[in-house]
């Protein structure tokens, strides 16, 4: 039986695997199998990469009406994340105060527990951000 794309994707994202483009260097996360910008001609030529794990936040949202599995932590800040490889990414940054997350922060991905919030959610995203440095 294949494994199911839905866990395929869950252990490239916990892992921060992302894909690099073979024609134009372009770097995408999660993996693609065609490079958005390139099409065709990066068939075949895509590459495993694993990202730093060091971005910059672009912009962030302090999350005060959480979810039910996010009762514990509220407010909490998501942001959204400018890896060093250029990527964007969505993700909550931890270890800080809602008021002290600044745009332009660097931060570092942490690699929390899974499940800890909840069965639902945060399974589909094994990285966190916290301040880096
Ligand atoms: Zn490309």
């Amino acid at each position: 039986m294949a494994i199911p794309r839905f866990w395929r994707e869950i252990a490239s994202r916990y892992n921060l695997i992302g894909t690099k483009c073979g024609s134009c260097g372009k770097v995408d996360f999660p993996p693609r199998a065609v490079c958005p910008d390139c099409g065709r001609k990066s068939i075949g030529k895509m590459q495993r990469v694993k990202l730093t794990g060091k971005g910059t936040v672009v912009t962030y949202t302090v999350i005060h009406d959480a979810p039910a599995q996010f009762e514990l932590q509220k407010p909490y800040v998501m942001a959204i994340i400018e890896m060093e490889e250029g990527v964007r990414l969505t993700s909550q940054v931890i270890d800080t105060k809602p008021e002290d997350v600044k745009i332009g922060m660097k931060v570092q991905a942490a690699f929390r527990k899974l499940g800890q919030e909840g069965e639902a959610g945060v399974i589909h995203y094994g990285y966190k951000f916290r301040p880096a440095g």
